[in-house]
């Protein structure tokens, strides 16, 4: 348990600013020279306004959608729904919250017979967790985005058997903002709102006023 207390200082509060580090680079969207641009929802049209790739979405977004992972029910509809071909709907790992459990309900299937990382052990139907050994008993878990469909299932596993640090979340780096969000449409427990785009994510479980500074 003293272990257990020493990883948790070490590298949960190292895990906490990494995943709020994580967050604050959803905010800020890279221009065609692939620098940062600090836009968010006040484009003032910088000097490279006129060769600017970001779209015109992202240009004039004052707000934007927002998912309350406290209301979603992980129906599935986030990976279906989307008008992208993929979702823009991700899953979204809180390291503050996590317990870098060995036995991960967002991981692992819950009938396996060994822990490991054969493919036919991992939840995730596009295996897009990675899971890295940290030390002993402490395993981290990493989104692999490009492969997240946003279908919620490790949300769900994670909600069940563990402390619920995965939630989905609208990445708002790959939302085009549509005014009728389709998802929002069908989304059987509204878990979808309209917010201000100063203030695009709300995560369930954390400090807000810690995500507020990025
Ligand atoms: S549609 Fe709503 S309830 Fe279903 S996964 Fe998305 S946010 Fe959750
Ligand atoms: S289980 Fe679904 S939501 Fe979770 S990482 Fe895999 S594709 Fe994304
Ligand atoms: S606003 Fe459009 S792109 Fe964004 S999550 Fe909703 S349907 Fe997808």
């Amino acid at each position: 348990m003293q272990d257990r207390r020493k990883f948790i200082h070490t590298f949960v509060r190292g895990g906490l600013l990494t995943g709020v580090t994580l967050l604050g680079g959803f905010l800020v969207l890279r221009d065609k020279d692939g620098e940062f641009c600090g836009l968010d929802g006040h484009c003032s049209k910088c000097d490279k306004s006129s060769t600017c790739s970001l779209s015109p979405a992202a240009h004039f977004r004052q707000s934007v959608w927002q998912l309350d992972p406290s209301k979603c029910i992980q129906c599935g509809r986030c990976a279906t729904e989307c008008v992208m071909t993929l979702s823009a709907v991700k899953c979204t790992h809180v390291y503050a919250m996590c317990g870098y459990c060995d036995l991960c309900g967002g991981y692992l299937k819950p009938d396996i017979k060994t822990i490991s990382t054969a493919a036919e052990n991992q939840l995730c139907p596009t295996n897009a967790i990675r899971r890295k050994y940290i030390e002993e008993p402490f395993f981290e878990y990493e989104i692999d985005e490009a492969l997240c469909i946003g279908c919620g299932k490790c949300v769900k596993g994670c909600s069940a058997f563990g402390n619920g640090s995965l939630q989905l979340q609208v990445r708002h780096d790959r939302c085009v903002n549509c005014n009728e969000c389709s998802i929002a449409r069908n989304c059987p427990s509204e878990a979808f709102s309209r917010v201000p785009a100063s203030s695009p994510y709300l995560l369930n479980g954390i400090d807000q006023d810690s995500t507020k500074k990025i």
